[in-house]
């Protein structure tokens, strides 16, 4: 038997997916266009348009970020939350060493330890 306390993850997991099922209508509904278009438009009408253009994509690549990772991220929450019923949460699906807590507090949806998990990146 693992020693995490699964209802507690459960509770963050479905925290998290609520917001990050948030932040994609949000982002939806805030920016329809593209970061190409917004860009050349400021690049249009700005006399000090570098620094402007900087912010913008600044600010974009930030939402652009979360909106790539966020279906990814959705997809890992559930994958976990089923985990969690299957009991088998809090165990690394590559290796079955267990998942360090700190490690899942970090990232509840974390289906690879440590080590998996940096191998999968090189
Ligand atoms: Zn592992």
């Amino acid at each position: 038997m693992s020693s995490i306390d699964t209802q507690r993850f459960r509770e963050a997991l479905l925290e998290e997916r609520r917001r990050v099922e948030h932040a994609l209508a949000t982002l939806r509904d805030e920016h329809p266009g593209s970061l190409d278009e917004e860009v050349e438009e400021i690049a249009a009408t700005s006399d000090n348009h570098l620094a402007e253009t900087a912010t913008a994509t600044l600010g974009r690549e930030i939402d652009y970020t979360l909106g790539e990772n966020s279906g990814e991220v959705l997809v890992q929450i559930d994958a976990a939350l089923k985990r969690i019923d299957d009991g088998t949460y809090g165990t690394c699906t590559n290796c079955d060493n267990e998942i360090p807590v700190q490690r899942l507090e970090a990232y509840p949806w974390a289906s690879l330890c440590i080590d998996c998990k940096r191998q999968a990146e090189h």
